[in-house]
């Protein structure tokens, strides 16, 4: 993760982008191959780069790259040069639209005790401000990523065993991890108190494997055990598996989000299919916002499930009003107004025949900039629909995230600068309704929010950030922007 205070989006994308995903396996003589599959399987967690170190008798083996899982491990050769049995690996978003090589996870550092290798799903909200003291202290970074700052807290650590430095590091970050690491023939995981990103334990065989969704699990074959507990540390060796809780327990805040939109729909997290969720909160929306229409079309993909369970819900037919084509490479999406809108035409493309002469309900599961649905909008206004009424499945997103997911500043947040009667002027919509922070929990198997104890966390929609967020407070306090731009 690279330092994501303030947080970018800086490609201009028109959704949120989670930014990594991580998988680790022990004990299989195909660790680099099903590493591979498992990092294509979680794909949707980051395009920009991969990277895989793999260990065997005292060695460290390493390929990392920008590009996706195909583009740097699509090469037989490159695999089988990945020796040994145990080995993690990492896909990468970058937040700064270009991906530095040198902050392409897996980290890597040759520690006293031996190598380590780190992969990091989340942002440390205080990454920064360790590192100035750091730096100060004379350490010299090799990257510009806040897990770096976790390897450097390793090393310095006066504690004996590696875990033990480990533990005395991670007691000192704040923010969201979900870690794959390689000490050695040790594979680790661990999960930050509040459970914020996802990470689950699977069984191949004879084999262990962590992986940040159930689908890469899968993809190899690999059977789901269970998911690491907010806190929980993990290590893997030939012994088998240990578990240790070392970390003061937090209240869970697991980020909804991944329910709404991030996670792959065939996942199962904590105990609840994606794709079930997304319909159930389809289903809510349908109750809170019901309004008399012809046809019920989603904004493929993302609001696929949502919109079939508005239908189910409102008993109005569900429609394939507006297909996507799937082939079209990011290369489309240049960080401009006008190529961002040729963009979204390139994307979806309306079903005329479906549209014409409809009452439509649009179904999305969240709008960010709202440039994206304003185009939308216009094309099957195009198609000839007689009125449009969009319907989004989550609350206003109104507030970037700073624990790992890629949102733009809150000025550019179209719920943060607009009313809901502003956003369906803009857009063009003649109504537009959000899901209810209620109607969200109540999905979620909740009576609603409990403010005292939300059980996820739902900051990008209230605010109410579980982790303090210490290097923007900093920022405030000592106008260290340049510092922090130059990073980014
Ligand atoms: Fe998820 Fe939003 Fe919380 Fe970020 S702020 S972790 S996107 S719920």
């Amino acid at each position: 993760m690279a330092y994501a205070s303030p947080p970018a989006n800086e490609s201009g994308a028109d959704k949120p982008r989670e930014e990594c995903g991580v998988f680790g396996i022990h004990g299989h003589a195909d660790a680099a191959a099903l590493i591979a599959l498992g990092l294509h399987a979680l794909q949707h967690r980051g395009q920009e780069a991969a990277g895989i170190v793999t260990f065997e008798d005292g060695r460290f083996f390493s390929h990392r790259g920008p590009g996706n899982i195909a583009d740097n491990f699509g090469d037989e050769s490159v695999i089988r040069g990945l020796q040994g049995n145990i080995g993690i690996g990492h896909n990468r978003y970058s937040t700064t639209g270009e991906t530095l090589a040198r902050n392409i996870q897996p980290l890597f550092a040759d520690l006293a005790s031996g190598g380590f290798a780190i992969a990091h799903n989340g942002n440390l909200t205080n990454a920064l401000t360790i590192r100035r003291k750091l730096v100060a202290d004379g350490c010299l970074f090799q990257s510009t990523t806040d897990t770096e700052v976790l390897i450097h807290l390793i090393a310095t650590s006066r504690a004996e065993s590696l875990v033990e430095r480990m533990v005395a590091a991670l007691g000192q970050v704040e923010g969201a991890y979900s870690l794959a690491a390689l000490h050695n023939d040790t594979l680790i995981g661990v999960r930050d108190p509040h459970g914020i990103r996802p990470l689950v334990l699977g069984r191949l065989e004879n084999s262990h494997v962590l992986a940040s969704e159930t689908c890469a699990l899968d993809i190899i074959g690999a059977s789901y055990v269970r998911d690491i507990a907010p806190g929980e540390m993990i290590l893997i060796d030939s012994d088998g598996v240990r578990t240790a809780h070392p970390f003061t327990p937090q209240p869970h805040r697991f980020c909804v989000f991944e329910y709404i939109y991030f996670a792959r729909p065939d996942s199962t997290i904590e105990g609840r299919n994606v794709y079930e969720s997304r319909k159930r909160i389809g289903i809510e929306l349908a109750r809170e916002t019901h309004i008399p229409a012809d046809i019920v079309v989603p904004v493929p993909d993302s609001g696929v499930p949502a919109a079939l369970g508005y239908a189910e819900q409102s008993g109005i037919p569900y429609e394939l009003g507006i297909i996507r084509n799937h082939y079209v490479g990011r290369t489309f999406i240049e960080p401009t107004e006008r190529i961002r809108h040729l963009g979204v035409k390139l994307k979806h493309n309306a079903n005329n025949e479906v549209i014409r002469d409809k009452r439509v309900v649009l179904v999305d599961d969240s709008i960010v900039r709202g440039t994206t649905s304003t185009k939308i909008v216009e094309m099957v206004r195009a198609a000839g629909a007689r009125s449009v009424h969009m319907r989004i499945a989550s609350p206003p997103t109104a507030n970037s995230c700073f624990y790992g997911v890629d949102t733009p500043d809150r000025s550019e947040l179209f719920a943060a600068q607009n009313t809901v009667e502003e956003m369906a002027r803009i857009i063009g919509v003649d109504s537009l309704a959000f899901l209810s922070i209620d109607g969200l929990y109540r999905a979620m198997g909740e009576t609603g929010r409990d403010p005292d104890s939300p059980g996820y966390c739902d900051a990008c929609f209230t605010g109410d950030y579980p982790v303090r967020l210490t290097d923007l407070s900093g920022r405030k306090a000592d106008g260290q922007l340049s510092f922090m731009t130059r990073l980014a």
